[in-house]
């Protein structure tokens, strides 16, 4: 036998927006977007391309990887100088 169902069925059991409405404090309830927890009215596919796309990359110095190395390299800087005080005291 056929399954008969309502197709609308399974775009109401989609998962919802998780933002708050401003104005009444209420879940937003819209479907959210795929792979986003938002709805498109609140921030889905939203904002710029990260990295070289980004319209306020300039140099590349403050990419999150760069930050990331010069972190890691701090790091090992002062490792090195608490080995070195250690030695010498
Ligand atoms: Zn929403």
């Amino acid at each position: 036998m056929k399954k008969v169902s309502n197709p609308m069925e399974r775009a109401h059991a989609a998962p919802r927006c998780t933002a708050t409405s401003k104005r009444s404090g209420l879940p937003c309830k819209n479907p959210a977007v795929k792979g986003w927890s938002v709805c498109r009215m609140h921030g889905a596919r939203g904002g710029h391309s990260s990295g070289k796309a980004n319209p306020a990359y300039k140099h590349g110095m403050r990419t999150r990887e760069t930050q990331q190395m010069r972190k890691a390299i701090n790091e090992h800087i002062r490792l090195a100088r608490a080995l070195e005080k250690l030695i010498t005291e």
